[in-house]
């Protein structure tokens, strides 16, 4: 008998075994939060590299990621339970702890059919750049809304990492300028704060000769330049000093440009690596220095998605080198949307393809009287023969709630926005990629893009490894241990079995 109640322990979720966090911890809050995203970073990435990594060191003296290996609670496999994961859906959700079907943010663009045009998924009418497409509060609003004196901040090389994670109160969140040459933020922000002004002059100044690129936002400076204003940011502006907890977020964007560049198995990005190790370790010590240990410190690093390796290896030889031509698909399409409803017309049924979305020709469906529930299903039956294509998903599937309950289609209710998804989005087999000029490419549901390591270390977290995790559930744990309400549309769980517990009475 014994042995199966032990049994039936073991099957239990985390969340029952799990014991209570020790109160006087509780009540002891981080004085700063940082979390750091490391932009495409796969999740075997730290134990293929671990022995060349820089020693874990001690709280005085830290090393760089195996500080963190060493200290934290390590969720090797976190994982983002989406369709296509991209910069602006993982990070949209890393501090909003909700799915894209929710916060809105369920792709990098999306084609907006009243306008006629792509629109970027922080682009915005009003001051360019602004976090309003994102319909959830994050981490940090909550923070700004329970305590008047914490300040957020964020700072990435892509403008859309620093917005997602800003949130829509961040005191400043700073981007690299589309030239690459300075950093900036938008009007929605206001006036910049004057600490870039130094990185930026040390950017003008230094010719860029990075052996990897001539480009700053795909070389090693990039890293290098976004952590020294992380630095620049927390010592300027007092960060975990002030009366209430503060929030820095960052996100290194470099690994992700020179990752399609180059391909993930490039030694280049090894040497990435590396140097974001040597950096980390920096900051790490800047940020000792400040907070005087690491007693009020939270932090927390993960990536918003992975990427594949070399398809060709890995594909049937019926897939070619693995790239799905769309515009070849929209002929296809085109032709049988002809024949099916006996229309002749030079305008095409289908206006906008990119990201794996199709969007119909809306005006010239209802010209015709035809139903758009009618085209979709056509347009399916069409995209399905493709090569490479597994699962088509339409908008009316979607809207009658007729989506397969299979890996894709539970990925795909967390993911599809009907106002801003096409008509129908297709799921290509593993290793299969949207044709470009790109060597390596994300964007999918698959395992390889999907999972990504996830750390949290603080005063209240054991370090040792942990199974699951869910990127939905950073957010949530994130509050709770604050004491804020969690954000708006927050729906993960809280992380409880990485808890410090109380200690069992003798
Ligand atoms: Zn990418």
């Amino acid at each position: 008998m014994k042995f199966i109640f032990f049994g039936c322990l073991l099957m239990m979720s985390p969340t029952l075994l799990a014991l209570p966090l020790a109160t006087e911890s509780y009540l002891k809050k981080p004085k700063l939060v940082v979390v750091l995203v490391i932009d495409q970073f796969r999740g075997e990435l730290l134990n293929k590299m671990q022995k060349e990594l820089k020693p874990a060191g001690t709280a005085a003296q830290p090393g760089g990621f195996a500080f963190l290996m060493k200290n934290g609670a390590w969720f090797p496999h976190a994982e983002y339970e989406v369709s296509q994961a991209m910069t602006c859906v993982g990070h949209a959700m890393i501090l909003s702890g909700s799915y894209p079907t929710l916060n809105g943010i369920s792709l990098n663009q999306w084609f907006d059919s009243k306008a006629g045009k792509r629109i970027g998924c922080i682009e915005d009418a009003r001051d360019g750049i602004s976090p309003r497409n994102l319909f959830a509060t994050t981490v940090g609003d909550e923070m700004k809304t329970s305590r008047s004196k914490s300040k957020v901040i964020s700072v990435a090389v892509k403008d859309r990492s620093a917005v997602l994670l800003g949130g829509h109160r961040a005191d400043h969140a700073i981007w690299l300028n589309s030239a690459g040459s300075a950093w900036t933020t938008s009007t929605y922000y206001g006036t910049p704060p004057t600490w870039i002004d130094a990185e930026n002059r040390r950017l003008s100044a230094s010719p860029k000769k990075d052996l990897l690129s001539k480009n700053l936002a795909a070389s090693i400076e990039g890293t290098q330049s976004t952590l020294r204003l992380a630095a620049q940011a927390l010592t300027e502006e007092k960060l975990g000093r002030g009366p209430d907890t503060d929030l820095l977020a960052i996100s290194l964007s470099n690994h992700d440009i020179l990752g399609h560049a180059l391909g993930p198995e490039s030694p280049e990005m090894e040497k990435l690596v590396l140097a974001e190790d040597v950096e980390l370790q920096r900051f790490f010590g800047v940020l000792q220095k400040q907070m005087k240990g690491w007693s009020e410190v939270l932090f927390v690093m993960t990536a918003d998605h992975g990427i594949p390796g070399t398809p060709t290896k890995l594909l049937p030889p019926e897939n070619g080198d693995g790239q799905f031509d769309a515009l070849a698909s929209i002929r296809n399409v085109n032709r049988h949307l002809d024949e099916a409803f006996k229309v002749r017309s030079k305008e095409p049924w289908i206006t906008a393809t990119f990201l794996l979305n199709f969007y119909l020709n809306e005006k010239f469906i209802q010209e015709r009287g035809l139903s758009l529930a009618a085209v979709e299903s056509e347009a399916k039956k069409a995209l399905a023969k493709e090569p490479g294509v597994i699962e088509v998903f339409t908008r009316q599937e979607f809207l009658d709630g007729k989506i397969s309950d299979n890996l894709p289609g539970r990925q795909f209710k967390n993911s599809y926005r009907p106002d801003r998804n096409g008509h129908l989005q297709i799921v290509l087999r593993p290793f299969m990629v949207a044709k470009s000029e790109l060597t390596a490419n994300h964007m999918t549901g698959w395992a390889y893009d999907r999972y990504v390591p996830l750390f949290l270390m603080g005063n209240s977290i054991s370090p040792g490894i942990y199974a699951g995790g869910k990127i939905v559930d950073i957010a949530p744990t994130v509050s709770f241990l604050l004491g804020t309400v969690p954000p708006s549309m927050s729906e993960g769980r809280v992380l409880s079995e990485t808890f410090k517990s109380v200690k069992p009475s003798k």
